[in-house]
């Protein structure tokens, strides 16, 4: 398990160099074990790597597990409702920073694996396929599907899941889905949706030194952030996630100190609650927009959505997070701050649940790492979790 989370940190699965190399890791892997797998790749270098475990129906069990896997003992009208374990491949950049160790080389040590996707998420990628492989190995006859996919694009666009959640086909009835997301092993059944705005003024250049002829794009956005400090996000807090959060993280505009600019751009980050309207957050910045033109009918501002993330909360009183508590020991359910692709994954209508290896405060930082002891003892807990609901 470790050598596969090294190769799997090695593969640089960058949005520079894509997934494919990490894919290609993943499958190597699943098929030592002779575990079915194949990989979904696209535009040169972007891929999704996707492997199963056919379950067995009751008449037939007692054969041996590898004649199901081949399908050739297959009964579908008989299996349990299966079980997905959704990990994304991609990681973030190493960034400017100066790391200790090369962020690529997966050096091991003090009883750590260091490097860019150690703990987001390819610790938790290497547990699920340890514990799925371990499974099959064992000849363990499984009730119901097990299916693992790892996807493209998480930290961009969730590219790889929508793509997994519209093309795979024909997808089994699903108990749940399992994302092995860094959580440090809390039990994660919600967390907040995003949604990213890019909002442009435009002006008029003129000479600085006769500023009265130009129209100011930054004066025009200095105006529109004074009313957005006033701004009241339009939906109350949720008693798991708190409330929806704006910030402004982005500005930009001006092209010279002699030139009144006409242009000025600003990006903001919402992150937003379960239930929550994006449209209507869209229309009220467009309200203000207008309330600033009939001030001055200079003024002139456009919007325009980056980025989307749904929010997510699954029942946590449902039977499968209770299923899987109890195959974990672990009674307590609880929300993170960061998205995942859990929103794309609930589209195939079964219960989604965040539990993984690795703290979250790690993620996306220099010297990113997890430790070993963690990871095998996530593994176990995967393992757990499919004895649990699949056999
Ligand atoms: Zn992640």
């Amino acid at each position: 398990m470790k050598t596969l989370l090294q190769k799997l940190i090695q593969a640089e699965s960058t949005p520079e160099k894509g997934e494919l190399a990490a894919a290609e890791v993943v499958l190597e892997s699943f098929r030592q074990s002779g575990i079915e797998s194949h990989i979904d790749a696209w535009e040169q270098n972007r891929a999704n790597v996707i492997a199963r475990v056919e379950g067995v129906s009751p008449s037939i069990r007692g054969q041996s597990l590898s004649r199901a896997c081949r399908g050739d003992a297959r009964d579908t009208g008989e299996t349990q409702p299966g079980l997905l374990f959704a990990c994304h491949l991609d990681v973030v950049s190493h960034g400017e920073a100066t790391w200790t160790y090369p962020p690529f080389d997966a050096v091991e040590t003090d009883g750590r694996i260091y490097g860019r996707g150690s703990t987001d998420m390819k610790g938790g990628t290497a547990a699920a396929i340890t514990a799925i492989r371990r499974i099959v190995e064992s000849n363990t006859p499984l009730k119901g599907d097990l299916i693992f996919v790892a996807s493209a694009g998480e930290e961009t666009d969730s590219c790889g899941a929508e793509r997994f959640v519209s093309n795979y086909g024909p997808m089994p009835a699903l108990a749940g889905v399992v994302i092995p997301e860094p959580t440090d092993f809390a039990v994660v059944t919600a967390h907040r949706g995003m949604l990213w705005l890019e909002v442009s003024t435009t002006g008029k250049t003129a000479h600085s030194s006769t500023p009265h002829l130009g129209v100011n794009a930054i004066t025009s956005m200095h105006r529109f952030l004074n009313e957005l400090d006033h701004y009241e996000m339009p939906i109350g807090p949720h008693e798991l996630l708190g409330k929806c959060s704006m910030s402004v993280n982005t500005i930009e505009g001006g092209k010279a100190l002699n030139v009144v600019p006409d242009k000025c751009r600003i990006g903001i980050d919402f992150r937003t609650l379960p239930n929550q309207d994006d449209q209507r957050t869209i229309d009220d910045l467009e309200r203000i927009f207008a309330k600033l033109k009939s001030d001055d009918p200079h003024f002139e501002a456009t919007i325009s959505v980056i980025r989307q993330v749904q929010a997510m909360e699954t029942d946590r009183h449902c039977d499968f997070i209770k299923a899987l508590g109890a195959a974990v020991g672990i009674d307590k359910t609880s929300a993170i701050g960061f998205t995942t692709d859990g929103p794309s994954f609930a589209k195939l209508g079964a219960p989604v649940v965040i539990f993984g290896p690795g703290k979250p405060a790690l993620c996306h930082k220099p010297d990113e790492y997890i430790d070993i002891c963690d990871v095998g003892k996530a593994s176990e807990h995967y393992k757990n979790i499919i004895l649990r609901l699949l056999t």
